[in-house]
């Protein structure tokens, strides 16, 4: 069926109805395109995807930028599939047209082209983006973000002309900035708010050991510290301190956190919070619109990393499809796998002891390897690991099913193998 309709230009534009209009996806980061290849997979019912994309690449695998950054992996390795797969699977993406307008009445979305689009469903994956720090002179030249590719790209030519870096935030994406930036010949100090590196994924112990093995490699760590305001006329000279230390510098880059892209949302009149809110089926509170990934909200909990994302993904291509095995989402303890500077790093559930946790250590300083189980009335409650994290995995699915572990608890720290051995 046809319906026309007509603009304030007096342009008209022929679209279908949303029974047969396509599924349009919003944003096309990790977790659109994961969706996408389970819905694929899952034989969907849509009369074809249509992808509108704020960037001007498809898809690529953002978790590597790192990797591009500290000159480990060529920029071509980035793509997650060759334009070929979108035509094949009848996939229309749009890149470097981002939706302006989404109209639940009529069911459409409007593109910054001008574009109308009908939809039959509407599934928001717009991602988040670098959060600004409020202070002054952040809009100077020299003060980038990390977070994509043409970031990323900034931050190599600007390590090409520049020799002094500054980056702020001593979180995992602060971390791996500023290694890039030294594998690129930059001398780079990070500042950290907090008094230990990676403060949600590590506890102090663990914090300490990834300082000073960075430190032994060229970097220079501030903990404890935070920016004041970044000095200069048009390009960033400086960066003040709280304290009032002022450091000179060629570059700044800010990696304090992450904000969820919910504008376009709010302004449809969808529900938002920090983010979209969505249920466990990642409906929002439009039924025709679902969100997932970094830009949307369950409950309390919003993402910054890639594996919940994947999860949604699942769960709403099952959805979508209405095949028999449709799950929920559920947050549970999600892990955190992290490489530093070629360290591994994971942790899983939580990271400090309280009055009645039971605290299984071990380190080995000289080969930088750590962990920290903590446990509580028979039960695995969190895991930290640094070195040797092989472990990890295992430790993660006892946290999540929160399994009796009294039989092994001396053992446990030598890991599964050994546990199921001495069993
Ligand atoms: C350098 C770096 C390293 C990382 N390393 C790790 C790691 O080791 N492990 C891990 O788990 N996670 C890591 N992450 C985080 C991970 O990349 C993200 O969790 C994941 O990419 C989120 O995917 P997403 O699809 O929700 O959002 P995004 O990847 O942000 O994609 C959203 C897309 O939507 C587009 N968009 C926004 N608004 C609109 C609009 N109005 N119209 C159309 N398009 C729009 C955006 O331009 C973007 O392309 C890393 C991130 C970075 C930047």
């Amino acid at each position: 069926m046809l319906r026309l309709f007509s603009f304030g230009s007096g342009a008209r534009l022929t679209m279908r109805t949303s029974e047969d209009a396509p599924l349009v996806i919003c944003g096309h980061g990790m977790v659109a395109q994961r969706l996408i290849e389970r819905l694929v997979a899952l034989g969907h019912p849509f009369n074809g995807i249509v992808v509108f994309n704020a960037e001007p690449f498809s898809a690529y695998n953002r978790i590597q930028l790192s990797a591009v950054l500290a000159n480990e992996i060529p920029e071509a390795d980035l793509a997650l599939k060759p334009q070929s797969w979108f035509a094949r699977h009848k996939v229309s993406v749009f890149n470097h047209e981002p939706v302006t307008r989404i109209d639940t009445d009529r069911g459409t979305v409007t593109t910054a082209h001008g574009r109308v689009q009908a939809y039959s469903k509407l599934v928001l994956a717009t991602g988040s983006r670098p959060s600004s720090l409020g202070i002054s002179g952040e809009d100077l030249d020299g003060v980038l973000t990390f977070r994509t590719l043409a970031d990323t790209r900034a931050l190599i030519n600007a390590a090409s002309t520049h020799k002094r870096a500054v980056v702020i935030g001593g979180g995992f994406l602060g971390l791996e900035a500023a290694e890039g930036l030294r594998a690129r010949g930059m001398a780079v100090t990070l500042l950290h708010r907090s008094d230990h590196l990676l403060n949600r994924q590590l506890d102090t112990t663990a914090g300490d050991m990834l300082k000073g093995l960075l430190a032994q490699r060229g970097l220079n760590i501030l903990t404890g510290q935070s920016p004041a305001a970044l000095l200069g006329k048009s390009r960033v000279a400086a960066v003040q301190l709280n304290d009032d230390t002022v450091m000179s510098t060629d570059l700044v880059v800010i990696a304090t956190g992450i904000t969820p892209n919910i504008d376009l949302a709010r302004i449809a009149g969808l529900q938002c919070n920090k983010g979209i809110c969505v249920d466990s089926r990642m409906r929002t509170s439009h039924p025709a619109v679902y969100a997932l990934g970094e830009c949307c909200q369950f409950g309390t909990h919003t993402f910054g990393l890639v594996e919940p994302g994947f999860q949604q993904a699942q769960v709403l291509a099952q959805h979508l499809c209405q095949t028999s095995e449709a799950t929920e989402f559920s947050p549970g303890s999600i892990a955190t796998r992290l490489k530093i500077s070629g360290i591994p790093i994971f942790s899983c559930g939580r990271v400090q002891a309280g009055p009645a946790t039971e605290d299984i250590q071990w380190q080995d300083r000289p080969e930088h390897r750590y962990g920290r189980l903590l446990v509580e009335q028979g039960q695995l409650v969190g895991a930290v690991l640094m070195g040797d994290t092989a472990s990890g995995p295992w430790y993660a699915d006892l946290i999540d099913s929160g399994r009796d572990i009294s039989g092994y608890r001396d053992t446990i720290a030598f890991g599964q193998p050994y546990c199921e051995a001495a069993a």
